[in-house]
């Protein structure tokens, strides 16, 4: 631990939240150095949908690496991404009735993100993004400058342009429709807004505070973006893959985005991949106009379509989720109606947020469960809410015991306080 004090940059951040050194892990349990078991609710921000080191998944990357296949092989064809195309295409978007390309793009969400930002401007011509309050996408500058965060952007240090913010579902309270608020402005010819080459959103948003869209309110945005000609970028990155019940986290709205942001649990296995899923009629691209080293990394394809094989050819997987989601949902429930409803309990799916509107309780609930054995992170403005993002392939004793220790921490929170 002196190493990161003294070597590593003050930048760091999940060692000062979760202070242990970590050396195994499987599903839903972390060991720390001292051999002490912590329950993990936070997956890897959303990247560990299918838990830390699943042993299906794994054995479909050792035999890749144990038979010297392509590792690295820039964007050229492998049999570990054609066979990634056609489970993906077959398994997931055939049957939802999606047709979409695929661009696989840098390692990261801000790559993708950037990526489709990048097209949507190439395809329209112009260079307004229309994102939402307390949205976020990633810290490369494109994706600052359609974030939220004070704090992000203010440290990016660059004069961050070409995106117009406009309040999120809620945002301005359950009595006013921020999607009208948004037509009028496009539609307005004096309004001071430039039409938007894209609405870029997040169905339901991940840092900025577990803040659940409506499936109304994203129907009228998706109408609102083809009345404008702009495009609808659905950022998944976080959501998607199966978080909040269906695969993808519109499904539930029915929605047809014109691109959608894949990444962290795309992989499976906590490995960097990233893309885009673009309609047929908006890939505009030309031959290697946007490219990069590490696109589609083969190991990280390889544990995808093991994922998408194992988890997502059945239905089953989704009403597990929904299951586990409700049992969640009730637990905290209660938990914020024993305290006198000051709590709000937010969410769809795996992902839930328990609003606490002070962060000093946040921070006291989060860190006295560390002490007890559970991993959870806080999101929100002003990371006053705690998020609940466990493995979906969790079982329901580590749920539940994960959930009692974060009651015991919050009353312990509340009595000291
Ligand atoms: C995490 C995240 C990103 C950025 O992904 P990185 O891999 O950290 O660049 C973008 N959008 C959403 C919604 C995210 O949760």
């Amino acid at each position: 631990m002196q190493a990161l004090e003294s070597l590593e940059s003050n930048v760091r951040s999940y060692s000062r939240s979760f202070p242990a050194v970590f050396t195994r892990a499987r599903g839903s349990i972390m060991l720390t150095e001292g051999g002490q078991r912590t329950i993990d609710f936070l997956s890897g921000a959303g990247t560990l949908n299918y838990g830390h080191n699943n042993h299906q998944i794994k054995l479909a990357i050792t035999e890749y690496l144990a038979s010297d296949a392509v590792v690295h092989g820039l964007d050229m064809a492998t049999p570990a991404k054609l066979q990634f195309m056609d489970t993906f295409s077959s398994v997931i978007l055939r049957e939802r009735n999606l047709p979409y390309r695929f661009q696989f793009t840098g390692p990261s969400g801000a790559c993708a993100v950037e990526a489709a930002l990048k097209l949507s401007r190439k395809v329209t011509g112009r260079h307004n993004i229309v994102s939402f309050t307390h949205g976020y996408h990633g810290m490369s500058l494109g994706a600052i400058a359609a974030s939220g965060s004070r704090y992000y952007r203010t440290a990016s240090g660059a004069a961050l342009s070409g995106a117009t913010f406009s309040p999120y579902d809620g945002y301005l309270g359950q009595a006013v429709d921020t999607a009208d608020y948004l037509r009028k402005v496009l539609t307005d010819e004096s309004s001071g807004v430039d039409y938007p080459a894209a609405i870029l959103l997040e169905t339901v948003q991940g840092e900025g505070g577990i803040n659940v869209a409506g499936r109304e309110w994203l129907r009228s945005i998706q109408a609102l973006a083809k009345d404008v000609g702009a495009l609808l970028i659905v950022d998944d990155v976080q959501m998607g893959c199966g978080r909040t019940g269906d695969f993808f986290s519109f499904e539930f709205a029915g929605l047809s985005p014109d691109i959608v942001v894949l990444s962290k649990s795309l992989s499976g296995y906590g490995l960097p991949l990233s893309m885009l899923l673009i309609k047929e009629e908006f890939d505009a691209w030309q031959p290697g106009e946007h490219t990069g080293t590490f696109r589609g990394n083969n190991l990280a394809l390889v544990s995808a379509t093991a994922a998408i094989e194992i988890y997502w050819r059945c239905r089953a997987f989704s009403q597990t989720i929904h299951h586990l989601g409700d049992f969640t949902r009730r637990r905290l429930e209660t938990i914020a109606s024993e305290h006198g409803n000051r709590f709000a309990v937010r969410g769809r799916g795996m992902a839930w947020g328990f609003d606490c509107e002070m962060p000093e309780i946040a921070a006291a609930t989060t860190r006295t469960a560390f002490e007890k054995g559970l991993i959870l992170e806080r999101c929100g403005r002003v990371d006053e809410v705690i998020k609940f993002l466990p493995a979906l392939t969790i079982d329901s004793e580590t749920l539940d015991e994960g959930l009692n220790i974060f009651e015991e921490s919050l009353v312990k929170t509340l009595r000291q306080c």
